[in-house]
């Protein structure tokens, strides 16, 4: 049995007040704040680092629309507009294996607080969510710590956007998550300079010659065939040479992955190549360990590339990402539950918040949306039970486990979030519950937003 002590109860300063506060800032919590903002509903969006963007600025995580081809029907709204804001600033490159462009994780920090102040969201950086403030089930605020303390702030509606359903999962309301072993891989993201991008294009073009076929040569992925020869950054053959001749000298079980985009100064960004299994990122100790051995492998990683990688023979240590990065962990249990049928079968509902083109990356399947196939995304996955003035937005939404692989992309989560920021919005205003919302009325605001319904 674990040890326990009572904490005493203590009278803590109510640092604000607001109708909408946003938790977590990733692609869903910006888009949530921005929309709920822009909606009319005072909002802060409160994050626990120091900047907002969630993996994509704090993992590092570039290729945020890596499955479009020409052929793909995509979703709109403020996910298109983070594009779009990258492109007008300079802050994109072009995406190897597809018709997108990354947007630079650096850039994408100023984008965000750029994108934050004109939508006039009230910003809360470095404040992290503990715990939550309840009467019998209906939330009405949050316990943070920062440097301030602890503190409450109070609010007329809450949106869980932690990735990890923290906040959910303190109010009670019930989810799942697959057992540790079971769960996708965690990453440490890294980034290498000294490399000579022209050698390693060469070596890749004439030699490597990777296709997402290549995927399943050790991982057992399931295409759709049509995606078998495509041109894929993928890499993991040498890894296992690099353990067999002793260059990497532990388990390099986790090594293999992508490479994403160089810059013209010798630098290779988004090195995707460590996914480590067994790890459940709501614990503590499991993080502390993935970072670390996280850590070793992309060291090892780097051995291996400069041992038998054309381009990578000089290349060194950039960075890391600034945190481990998770795929999944809870999911909510919604009011509806989408599933791997509805994605897979371009599924329709009459409460639809937006699309998603049909893209599945990751839980053993590789699906592109190359042929115009998309599904609608229904308000009910956003809603959680058993909790009132609570919605959930991003990677946490109620989804079984293909559907999350799917619904878990930064795009998708941009949808979820501006749809649940909306839905705040509307529900403070109109004095109605997240189940009594009009859904018409959300849906001609989201249309008016620009989002695309069908
Ligand atoms: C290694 C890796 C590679 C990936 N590659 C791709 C890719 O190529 N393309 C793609 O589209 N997707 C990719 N994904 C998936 C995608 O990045 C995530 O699923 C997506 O970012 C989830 O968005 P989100 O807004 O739900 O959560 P997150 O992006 O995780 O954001 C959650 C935010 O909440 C904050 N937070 C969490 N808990 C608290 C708390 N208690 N208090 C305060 N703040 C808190 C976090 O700091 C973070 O800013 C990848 C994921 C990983 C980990």
């Amino acid at each position: 049995m674990t040890k326990t002590i009572k904490e005493p109860a203590k009278e803590i300063p109510v640092l604000m007040e607001t109708e909408v506060l946003v938790v977590g800032s990733g692609p869903a919590g910006l888009a949530a704040a921005i929309a709920s903002a822009r909606t009319g509903a005072n909002t802060v969006l409160m994050e626990r680092f120091g900047c907002f963007g969630g993996v994509l600025t704090q993992v590092g995580v570039e290729s945020f629309a890596w499955y479009r081809h020409e052929g793909t029907n995509d979703c709109e709204g403020i996910g298109r507009e983070f594009e779009r804001r990258a492109k007008e600033l300079g802050f994109t490159r072009p995406e190897p294996q597809s018709i997108s462009e990354v947007i630079d994780t650096e850039g994408f920090k100023y984008i965000a607080d750029r994108m934050v102040t004109e939508a006039g969201v009230t910003p809360l950086l470095h404040t992290q969510l503990v715990d939550i403030i309840k009467e019998n089930n209906t939330l009405k605020g949050v316990i943070v710590e920062s440097k301030s303390g602890r503190q409450a702030i109070l609010a007329k509606r809450i949106i869980d956007c932690t990735g990890d359903a923290d906040v959910a999962h303190r109010a009670g309301a019930p989810y799942t998550k697959r057992d540790k072993d079971k769960l996708m891989g965690v990453t440490v993201m890294f980034t290498c300079s000294g490399v000579d991008a022209n050698r390693f294009n060469t070596f890749v073009n004439e030699e490597l010659k990777p296709t997402y076929a290549d995927w399943g040569k050790n991982w057992d992925v399931i295409t759709d065939k049509k995606e078998d020869d495509m041109f894929s950054p993928f890499m993991e053959e040498i890894f296992t040479r690099a353990h067999e001749e002793g260059i990497i000298p532990g388990d390099a079980g986790a090594i293999a992955g992508t490479w994403s985009t160089f810059t013209e100064t010798g630098e290779a960004l988004q090195l995707n190549m460590v996914y480590a299994f067994g790890f459940d990122s709501t614990d503590v100790l499991d993080i502390t360990r993935a970072e670390i051995e996280g850590r070793q492998q992309a060291i090892w990683a780097i051995d291996a590339l400069r041992h038998y990688v054309p381009g990578f023979e000089n290349a060194r240590l950039r960075n890391f990402g600034m945190t481990l990065g998770t795929r999944e962990s809870r999911q909510i249990e919604g009011r509806t539950r989408v599933t791997k049928g509805h994605v897979l079968n371009q599924g329709r509902c009459q409460d639809s918040i937006g699309i998603f083109p049909e893209f599945i990356d990751g839980s053993g399947y590789l699906i592109l949306p190359t042929t115009g196939r998309y599904f609608q995304i229904p308000y009910g996955c956003l809603v959680p039970q058993n909790v009132e003035n609570l919605i959930v937005a991003g990677r946490c939404i109620s989804a079984d486990v293909i559907a999350h692989t799917s619904m878990r992309n930064m795009m998708c989560c941009t949808v979820t979030g501006q749809g649940a920021g909306t839905a705040a919005a509307l529900s403070v205003k109109n004095n109605v519950s997240f189940n009594e919302l009009e859904i018409t009325q959300l849906q001609s605001a989201l249309k008016t937003q620009g989002a695309r319904m069908d």
